[in-house]
């Protein structure tokens, strides 16, 4: 058996016509940036989440660092974030030319650890980015009370987490400004790069849409100079078809997930779960020593694994110059030697969940 990690071509044939139609539609339209197809996703996206404001962008990247500059962040401020992210999270915090401040994960969770956030804010600090790593969202009540009483702006990174619920409320809820990812892998992916920002503020909504295009109020009436980063008619109308599935999927990644959890709690750690949230398992993230044996035999038997991430942000040569310690770190640290990413995808089968959990429990036991 062949277990890939994730299978797009599957999903694909599954709703075959309706994205062979959708995209047709878009060529006969000729409205290839902006337009009807782009309005319709953002309004159902907004609705979807329950937010007032859509502005769909030409990636997750464009989405934070658009978030901050309408946020006004940038030289000589400081923005806190996770020290385990995807690049993009940093990236995106340098491109406005503030300083990233890190703070470790928790240990269990994967998110930033809430109760070392107070000792990293300084006069500087303008934001927080916390990060809903792996579907998971972060501890939100504690953050925006941290933020509340700092004067901090709250930009959520939901890039892993499209339909996640934090106590009830979508994450997409849960911040000044709320940014997706939908790249291909993601559990709301494009056929290209694509990507949004969510929020409730109408000021903030209207600079960040003047921002992705260039600073404009009209065709050739610009305001500040922004940027050329917009949605294209052919990813927004796919994501349209896609949005309705999203809620399948995600249960079905759920339902893997339990699976996986019952199964395999005995023999790796499986991920924890915090109370009174709705986890939508952009990823399946278990902790085990051994783990390069495991990974090889895993490969072997043909399951592809992944490792999300294998080196945390603060000790990727990218920022060598800082000179950033292990012990600055040590549960993000620790956890990229021992974190292993299993396949999980919406359009799993059931025989390939059990191939997975077979071969995992063989791999752990032949040391
Ligand atoms: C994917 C991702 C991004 C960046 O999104 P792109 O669309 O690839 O630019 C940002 N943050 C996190 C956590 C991500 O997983």
């Amino acid at each position: 058996m062949k277990i890939p990690f994730v299978d797009l071509k599957r999903q694909y044939l599954s709703i075959k016509e309706e994205i062979d139609r959708c995209i047709s539609d878009v060529l006969l339209s000729s409205s290839f940036i902006g337009g009807v197809q782009v309005k319709t996703f953002e309004h159902n996206f907004a609705g979807y989440l329950g937010v007032k404001h859509c502005i769909g962008v030409a990636n997750g990247t464009d989405a934070l660092f658009i978030a901050m500059k309408a946020l006004g962040i940038g030289k000589g401020d400081e923005v806190i974030t996770v020290a385990n992210s995807f690049f993009a999270t940093s990236e995106a915090i340098s491109m406005t030319g503030a300083d990233v401040v890190y703070v470790d994960c928790d240990k269990d969770y994967y998110t930033i650890d809430v109760s070392l956030i107070e000792k990293k804010i300084t006069k500087k600090t303008k934001a927080i980015i916390p990060v809903h790593l792996y579907g998971q969202p972060a501890e939100m009540d504690m953050i925006r009370d941290i933020a509340a009483r700092n004067g901090l702006h709250v930009i959520g990174d939901a890039a892993q987490a499209h339909g996640a619920r934090y106590r009830n409320q979508n994450v997409g809820t849960l911040g000044d400004a709320v940014c997706f990812s939908f790249f291909p892998g993601k559990n709301l992916g494009a056929y290209g790069d694509a990507g949004a920002i969510v929020t409730n503020d109408d000021d903030l909504a209207r600079q960040a849409r003047m921002f992705a295009n260039h600073g404009r109020i009209d065709k050739y009436n610009h305001e500040f100079e922004g940027m050329n980063s917009r949605l294209d008619g052919i990813q927004a109308a796919i994501l349209t078809v896609k949005l309705k599935y999203l809620d399948e999927w995600t249960a079905r990644r759920r339902a893997i997930a339990n699976r996986y959890t019952k199964e395999l709690a005995d023999v790796v750690t499986v991920p924890k779960v915090q109370q009174d949230v709705f986890h939508v398992y952009h990823l399946f993230v278990i902790r085990l020593q051994n783990r390069e044996t495991v990974v090889q035999y895993l490969a072997d038997k043909g399951v592809s694994t992944g490792i999300h991430y294998p080196i945390p942000l603060p000790f990727l040569k990218a920022y060598v110059q800082v000179g950033y310690g292990r012990e600055d770190f040590p549960a993000a640290y620790e956890n990229s030697n021992q974190i292993l990413s299993l396949p999980i995808h919406g359009s799993m089968q059931d025989d390939e969940v059990d191939f997975v959990i077979e071969t995992l429990k063989t791999a752990t036991s032949v040391k």
